[in-house]
């Protein structure tokens, strides 16, 4: 098909630490740069899912600067979405809710898949968002959700993954 060609293109969202950068980077394949700073990055790969290629552009782009027009972009270009927040910040988890409700207004009709991550998964005793609300907050905004740790690289492949698959259910049922 000729989706096997195609680059799609994903967009990290979130507030600032919550570990955009970090996941990025394992995606990348980049992680000895993490001393580096950087202002802003994108990360080409193409990885294997269920056993068909697929190529993701990841734009790590969000904080850039607080540069109004570049916010809209990011809102309009995405091919789909990953909303990050720290499960050890509640604040965090409220600026997910408030960047998912943004998105909805930017792409109102469009069926773009979102994933909402709850990063820092290894920050036991530091937790302040449950995974039960993080699950329930994606039944609200009709989003996939999964928890991941950066730290320990848990569930970051799945979550790269997941949205391939999230992209081509769509493009599938077209
Ligand atoms: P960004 O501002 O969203 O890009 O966040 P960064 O990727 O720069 O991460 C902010 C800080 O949190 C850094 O010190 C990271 O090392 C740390 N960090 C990121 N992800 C995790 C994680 O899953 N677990 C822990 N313990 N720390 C993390
Ligand atoms: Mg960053």
């Amino acid at each position: 098909s000729d989706s096997e060609d195609q680059l799609f293109k994903v967009i990290l969202l979130g507030e600032h630490g919550v570990g955009k950068s970090s996941l990025a980077r394992i995606f990348g394949g980049v992680e000895d740069l993490q001393d580096v700073e950087e202002a802003g990055n994108t990360y080409d790969r193409s990885i294997v899912v269920d056993g068909e290629e697929a190529s993701l552009l990841v734009f790590d782009i969000w904080e850039q600067d607080d540069n109004h027009w570049l916010h809209n972009q990011c809102m309009k270009m995405g091919d789909a979405y990953v909303i990050v927040y720290s499960v050890t910040d509640k604040a965090s988890f409220e600026k997910a809710s408030e960047l998912r409700i943004q998105l909805r207004r930017a792409r109102q009709s469009e069926d773009i898949p979102i994933i909402l991550v709850g990063n820092k998964s290894d920050l036991v005793r530091s937790r302040e968002v449950s995974v039960e609300e993080g699950r329930a907050c994606a039944v609200v905004f009709d989003c996939k959700f999964i928890e991941t740790s950066a730290a320990l690289h848990h569930n970051v492949k799945d979550l790269f993954e997941g949205i391939v698959r999230q992209i081509r259910l769509r493009k599938d049922s077209k």
